[in-house]
């Protein structure tokens, strides 16, 4: 409603005039754009999305906090279109000058690159916009979205390197028994098979046995990987005395690995429910790293022990190459192998300790690791012991 009065021209007031118009259209459009922006601003929250505009004639740009923290800057840093193009990664910025020179005509911005800005952090986004142009088609503004892809981009590198280890490691068993069959039935051809050393032969099939063993162990590995995945690792209830079946394996282990001494100290006595063989398969991995990782103090250390009320804990001590301390979440991440030179030399897929874990926490236990570069590790996992034992 506009009220307005009504003057006589010496100024005084004869009457009000007023104008009644219905603007319920507008106000409801007012609405419906308020809820769809209220729609979007959530949808990209909780996306974990930052979102800008630009204004290409003076560079100013209006930004959610989100976005200036992805490219490392403070929320209350006053941030200008040059000092985002600045945090680009110089391998990428061609990408990115191609992908606004594309969008400058057809109006769409979109391309993944790697930035790092001042907390010193790279991290990799994926910038998705709209140009929007004057009357003479110069673009002048845009409005758009940026997302961290760091963690796709690192599980896709993990995984790329997860098949090209993969390969490597069942190539070279299998060549390897090849070599050995090859090597005995060449022997088998010559006339007179009586003469054939016994020693060759039992040598050659051990180490045939040795290699079909690795080449078990990385497919059962596979396997339960891939069991994990689905939800369908089954395990079995049993109880079963916990400080037997660790003396069980660092003995078997002991027969394969002539090098490396083992102690098992025991300083508790657990009998734990669980699936015997899946915890024996957590232990031969822990135990064998422990060996794989440590090639010059050939020592491993366990000890079984009373971790707190209601819990037994297990450790595997080595004297290796130790674990930097940023990866010690990380390792137990499937496809996660610590970087660096060193490691590339022990085998391995990078999925033990993951399936390790599931493992663990499926039996509402914990395992954990300390560890200092160069210094040697220990692992911890840690198991609840029921109250009563069934005998
Ligand atoms: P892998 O087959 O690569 O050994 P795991 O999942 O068992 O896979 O271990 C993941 C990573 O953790 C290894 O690649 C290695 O970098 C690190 N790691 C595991 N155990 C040890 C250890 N005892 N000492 C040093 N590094 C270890």
């Amino acid at each position: 409603f506009i009220y307005q009065p009504l003057r006589e021209p010496d100024g005084t007031i004869t009457g009000i005039m007023v104008v009644a118009s219905d603007v319920t259209p507008q106000v409801l459009a007012k609405n419906d754009i308020a809820e769809a922006e209220e729609n979007s601003r959530l949808a990209i929250e909780a996306a974990d999305l930052g979102s800008y505009t630009i204004d290409l004639e003076t560079g100013m740009m209006n930004t959610t906090d989100r976005f200036v923290e992805l490219f490392g800057f403070k929320p209350s840093d006053q941030i200008m279109h040059k000092d985002i193009i600045n945090t680009i990664h110089p391998d990428f910025a061609d990408i990115r000058q191609k992908a606004h020179d594309e969008a400058a005509i057809t109006g769409f911005l979109s391309y993944e690159a790697k930035f790092s800005g001042p907390d010193k952090k790279t991290r990799w986004l994926k910038l998705s916009g709209k140009f929007f142009f004057n009357n003479e088609k110069k673009p002048i503004r845009v409005l758009g979205i940026a997302m961290d892809t760091t963690e796709q981009r690192e599980l896709q590198q993990r995984k790329d390197d997860f098949i090209r280890m993969a390969s490597h490691e069942l190539k070279t068993p299998v060549t390897s028994i090849k070599g050995y069959v090859q090597l005995l039935l060449s022997m088998m051809d010559k006339k007179d098979q009586a003469t054939i050393p016994t020693a060759i032969v039992q040598s050659s099939l051990l180490s045939v046995d040795k290699q079909v063993l690795k080449l078990t162990r990385l497919m059962s590995e596979l396997l339960d990987l891939s069991r994990i995945e689905s939800g369908k690792l089954d395990l079995s209830n049993e109880f079963f005395g916990l400080n037997e079946l660790v003396a069980d394996v660092a003995q078997d282990i002991l027969y394969t690995n002539t090098k490396h001494k083992i102690s098992v100290t025991h300083d508790f006595d657990a009998v734990i429910c669980g699936d015997k063989d899946r915890l024996a398969q957590v232990f031969i991995n822990v135990i064998n790293n422990a060996i794989k990782y440590s090639p010059t103090i050939e020592e491993v250390e366990i000890r079984i022990y009373e971790e707190s009320n209601g819990y037994v804990a297990v450790s595997v001590k080595d004297y290796g190459i130790g674990i930097a301390e940023a990866n010690h979440d990380r390792i137990f991440e499937r496809f996660f192998r610590a970087e660096g030179k060193s490691e590339q030399t022990y085998p391995g897929f990078g999925i033990g300790l993951f399936i390790a874990k599931d493992i663990i926490e499926r039996h509402h236990g914990s395992i954990r690791v300390n560890s200092e570069k160069d210094k040697g590790s220990e692992f911890i996992i840690v198991l609840p012991v029921p109250a009563k034992k069934i005998n």
